[in-house]
């Protein structure tokens, strides 16, 4: 195993979040491997880590002063074992290989535990949306597709949204495609429900991390109601995640965005959360215009200086990072296992640093990790690519309890896994093994391909 990470380090030495998440499937699966010499004697390790394909391509495009931008687009074709790459676009200046590897990778596996037929895939651009007119990003997006539509198909790639990529970003991406193309098909995901979308698709990450702490807690004999919630991020996974914990009977008390946060001591009630969809979707306002309709909330900024992120360190029970990778340090896990915390459900993907992680398993907190407890977009994805399929749109009641259950079977899986291998009420063992077992096994079908 340390071969194998030392090759996946030696192979791009600078890819240090993909790294990271190679090494915390690499430590969950040991047993696996120990058990099964075939995967060594075929080198599973060296061949699911390397993607099947990776594009780079040059995105030029005129801003609205009539300059010329030149952004880089990407497409990481991680695996098609089980299924078409699937996988969300990242629009953010952050944006490099190293991150988009990790995403793709963890991708695959979290695709392989919602039980549908999806390989893994990830992609974007470092192109930032915020603060550029509807036209410029339209014209981004027009050129960004100019390229892409070559790689992609719906029995291929199928794309979504992520972080900068939502609903317009993805109507402007499906026009182009069809034009280039000169046809209608279920390319990507998340389109409008008017033109082939499915519903519940936009609350689908959200509700489904909520539906996955459920399970959790009901584990433990617990439930939602009057639980006390940290939530980060204010786009699409926090908002929803928001609207799920107020169905549930809980109490969110935070939001973010990459500026800073707000704490609402009283809780963000449906009104409140209809003021940030608002703010946020159709205003395309920052987090701190919260404090100046609701005065009794608090904003903090963010400090750079700080070794920790405030947000973390107010006292509740659950808590769902739903911004961004590494969001969650080990002084954050720390004061938030002081503070008497009992769940962490990740709607981000990989927002723990590892040594955060393992401070949430030393305390024997319940800890759901991305990979698990953020599928349900990727699941309700797959239900939009079946309904585009089958030319029908099913009702959203329908979708939502297929969701319920996508959620319940990954919990289920999760716990199984993690008992057969000796760690039980391990959900990140649980979830990497899973998922891995199913690829894995796929791939030693299929040959040496
Ligand atoms: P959005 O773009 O809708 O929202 C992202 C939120 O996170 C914004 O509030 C943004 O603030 C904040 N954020 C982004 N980058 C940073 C950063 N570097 N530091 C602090 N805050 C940041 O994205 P989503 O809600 O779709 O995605 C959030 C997370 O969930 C990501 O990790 C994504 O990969 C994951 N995810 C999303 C799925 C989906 O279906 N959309 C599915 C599974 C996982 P600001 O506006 O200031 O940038």
């Amino acid at each position: 195993m340390q071969d194998a990470m030392k090759f996946v380090k030696d192979r791009d030495p600078d890819q240090k979040e993909f790294h990271q998440a190679v090494q915390e499937v690499l430590e969950s699966v040991r047993p696996v491997l120990d058990r099964n010499p075939e995967y060594g004697q075929s080198r599973i390790i060296e061949r699911v880590t390397e993607p099947e394909r990776v594009i780079q391509f040059r995105v030029p495009w005129m801003d609205d002063s009539g300059q010329v931008q030149v952004n880089r687009g990407f497409r990481i074709e991680m695996n098609s074992a089980i299924g078409p790459y699937k996988g969300g676009l990242r629009f953010h200046p952050s944006v490099n290989l190293s991150i988009l590897k990790f995403l793709a990778f963890e991708q695959v596996f979290k695709n392989a535990l919602t039980t549908l037929p999806m390989g893994g895939g990830k992609g974007g651009s470092d192109f930032d949306p915020k603060g550029k007119s509807d036209n410029e990003v339209m014209r981004f997006c027009q050129s960004f597709m100019s390229e892409l539509f070559r790689h992609i198909g719906p029995n291929t790639d199928v794309p979504a949204g992520d972080i900068g990529v939502g609903g317009r970003e993805i109507g402007f991406l499906f026009g182009m495609y069809k034009k280039l193309r000169n046809e209608f098909t279920g390319v990507l995901t998340g389109k409008s429900i008017a033109w082939g979308g499915s519903l519940i698709r936009p609350e689908a990450t959200g509700y489904g991390c909520v539906y996955f702490a459920s399970e959790m807690l009901a584990t433990r004999n617990d439930d939602l109601t009057g639980k006390v919630c940290l939530v980060s991020g204010s786009g699409n996974v926090a908002q929803y995640t928001v609207e799920k914990l107020l169905e549930m009977g809980a109490k969110p008390i935070t939001l973010s965005d990459s500026s800073g946060y707000i704490y609402d001591e009283e809780g963000i009630d449906s009104d409140k959360l209809a003021f940030i969809m608002k703010l946020k979707n159709i205003k395309r306002g920052r987090i701190s215009e919260y404090v100046d309709q609701y005065p009794g909330a608090v904003y903090t900024p963010v400090d750079k200086s700080l070794d920790h992120n405030p947000l973390w360190n107010h006292k509740a029970d659950c808590a769902f990072p739903s911004a961004t990778e590494n969001e969650v340090n080990h002084k954050d896990a720390t004061n938030l296992i002081n503070n008497g915390i009992k769940l962490i459900a990740e709607g981000a993907n990989m927002p723990s640093t590892p040594d955060a992680i393992s401070h949430y398993l030393d305390s024997k907190i319940l800890y759901g990790p991305g990979k698990a407890a953020n599928a349900g977009g990727v699941a309700v994805s797959g239900l939009e690519m079946s309904q585009n399929s089958m030319r029908l749109n099913w009702p959203k009641e329908e979708v939502d309890n297929r969701l319920k259950e996508i959620m319940k079977s990954i919990h289920t899986a999760c716990i199984g896994a993690a008992e057969t291998y000796g760690q039980p009420g391990n959900y990140v063992a649980g979830a990497n093994i899973a998922g891995f077992l199913k690829v894995v096994n796929a791939m030693q079908d299929q040959g040496l391909v």
